[in-house]
């Protein structure tokens, strides 16, 4: 690697530290006061009805306008194409983790299953950008693998006021999953080595927060062959698990980021034994240009086909 990236990698890790810092935006709405009416209501009246009936969103353009707002490149009409519908999980916010299977081609009954997630951190918002695209390409071509795929985890982190990392409870859902040792390793891992960095809380007890939660049934239920757990801003690939790491995908080339008590990588990876690539796209807010983001999708799909075992799906090879 050309000490020019390593360097840019080394300050992209520092200066993110450096951003760490930031208010916690307001949340409790003041109570305004309604002006009594000067008949008395009879004490046999209904409640009064609240001035502003908490009304959550119900449809796919309820959804795709607060989100596209905040993702760069995506349209509205490229969010209502998507199909995505709810999982059945809420985020705290009670905004719905929204989901969307779709399946290999004829050709390919016994395909792998491929669990692909967008936007765990909030204030990552390509990484949600770029699994809308993928999934534009997915409708229009034919499949080998069977996908189920997740472009927000997190949508309380970016819809938050200014988008943040974390969830709405402030916590880090990629240090929430439980590891072994998770109640020992994470806390104290969080106050040493982070110092207590708030963007890196990982919670009191794993599998705490809906969205993770959400992640963690997925994977018993659906039994995913590889996840790709897609990032920004770290312009890297990283992977945990028992296969053979990719080597790049478009530009960008493998380089370990590190292992964590409580992240998806270290608990899918190393202990459920299902592989995870984490892509750390460059930027959070700027998308690479379209070329890459095929080429991105292009060099995984091939990956994916030389180096995910699926022993038990592949009877009708040769
Ligand atoms: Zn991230």
């Amino acid at each position: 690697m050309p000490v020019s990236f390593i360097r840019s990698k080394f300050c992209a890790s520092r200066c993110k530290k450096l951003g760490a810092l930031f208010a916690v935006a307001g949340l409790l709405a003041m109570p305004s006061a309604n002006s009594l009416s000067a008949t008395p209501a009879p004490s046999t009246a209904p409640p009064p009805v609240p001035a502003k009936p908490n009304v959550k969103p119900k449809t796919i353009s309820d959804w795709c306008t607060p989100l596209v707002a905040r993702l760069p490149k995506v349209s509205l009409a490229d969010c209502k194409n998507s199909k995505l519908s709810p999982t059945g999980a809420n985020s705290l916010n009670g905004f719905p983790v929204l989901f969307r299977d779709i399946k290999a081609d004829a050709k390919h009954p016994q395909a792998i299953r491929v669990l692909l997630l967008g936007g765990i951190h909030g204030d990552e918002q390509t990484a949600s950008s770029v699994v809308f695209k993928w999934m534009d390409t997915m409708q229009k071509n034919p499949l080998e693998f069977n996908w189920r795929i997740a472009p927000v985890v997190n949508p309380d982190g970016l819809l938050a006021p200014k988008p943040r990392r974390m969830n709405a409870r402030g916590i880090d859902l990629n240090r929430n999953f439980p590891t072994p040792n998770w109640q020992k390793e994470a806390p104290s891992y969080w106050a040493r080595v982070t110092r207590s960095d708030p963007r890196r809380y990982p919670g009191k007890a794993p599998i705490s927060e809906p969205e993770s939660r959400w992640v963690y049934e997925t994977i018993e239920k659906y039994k995913p062959d590889v996840i790709i757990s897609v990032h920004a801003p770290f312009g890297v690939l990283d992977f945990d698990g028992p296969a053979t790491p990719p080597n790049r995908f478009g530009r960008l080339i493998y380089n370990r980021v590190g292992v964590y008590p409580g992240s998806l990588g270290n608990y899918s990876g190393l202990h459920k034994d299902i592989p995870v690539v984490t892509i750390e796209l460059p930027n959070a807010t700027q998308m690479p240009p379209d070329a890459e983001v095929q080429r991105i999708w292009q060099d995984m799909q091939t990956w994916i086909r030389q180096n995910v075992a699926a022993p038990l799906k592949t009877a009708h090879n040769p």
